[in-house]
């Protein structure tokens, strides 16, 4: 086989022989490359058309409250820093879709019973949050000293089945139109593999009910008398998908399908 190959790939006088005629070129049918997978750079996503909302959207940056910082992400950033970044950015998206009010809109720390009684005199309650899922190659970066992964990306959308029935139904219809909304306009859902017992899936992919032990259940999910969702926006160990929410594109997106989501169910309320 070796000599072989020797003599095949000579430029002696005879290899011109070799070189098999010109053909003419014939235009094949390329297909079109497929679009890249979320969180891939450029993965699509839309913003949902929709008229105004009625109703104000108390928007809360988790976390941030004394001796509640969150989750450290993969450029070893504290959760509740990123989320109020991101609230003063979905905030500003939001603001053509619907009236927005912020449980701390600067750096003070705001205790959770002060957000709780902001909730009182609002329709409907967002929290923004960001997980850390273990995924399929979680590291130590050796040059941060922080963690980093990928295999887990997707949002989750948290929600509470505990209280009077009338409130329980509005919190699960909101929670589902949300996923539903998020994930037309491109967002994956992440299918909960870290989650164990803490949080149950839904037949609506993304959705999770809390599943703590009692006395660990999560107050803004449980404790607010309107419908109120805790939404896990991406993994904050992935480096891409982080990326991904500090793109312009991506709040307008989410912006629409929260907007979207309340019209959803304050639709089914006024029938
Ligand atoms: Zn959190």
């Amino acid at each position: 086989m070796l000599l072989f190959l020797a003599v095949a790939c000579s430029s002696g006088p005879d290899a011109a022989a070799l070189v098999a005629p010109p053909v003419a070129v014939v235009a094949a049918a390329v297909a079109p490359p497929a679009p890249p997978v979320w969180p891939a750079p450029g993965a699509p996503l839309r913003v949902l058309p929709g008229a105004r909302v009625e109703g104000t959207l108390l928007l809360d940056a988790g976390h941030g409250a004394a001796g509640n910082t969150g989750n450290t992400n993969w450029r070893c950033e504290s959760e509740g820093d990123v989320m109020r970044r991101m609230a003063d950015r979905v905030a500003t998206a939001l603001a053509p879709v619907v009236t927005v009010r912020r449980t701390r809109p600067d750096a003070t720390l705001v205790p959770y019973p002060d957000r709780l009684r902001a909730s009182r005199s609002v329709a409907f309650l967002v929290s923004l949050h960001s997980d850390s899922r273990a995924g399929t190659d979680l590291h130590v970066d050796p040059a941060t000293g922080c963690y980093v992964n990928s295999g887990a990306a997707g949002f989750a959308v948290l929600w509470s089945d505990e209280g009077a029935a009338e409130l329980v139904a509005a919190r699960g219809a909101f929670a589902r139109a949300v996923a539903r909304r998020m994930a037309e306009a491109g967002f994956p859902p992440y299918p909960g593999l870290d989650y164990g017992g803490l949080y149950e899936g839904d037949e609506v992919p993304g959705v999770f009910v809390d599943r703590h032990e009692a006395k660990q259940r999560i107050m803004l999910l449980r404790r607010p008398i309107v419908p109120s969702v805790i939404i896990e926006t991406h993994q904050a160990w992935d480096p891409e998908e982080s990326a991904r929410w500090e793109e312009p594109a991506t709040w307008a997106a989410f912006a629409g399908a929260i907007g979207a989501a309340m019209g959803d169910v304050a639709a089914v309320e006024r029938d």
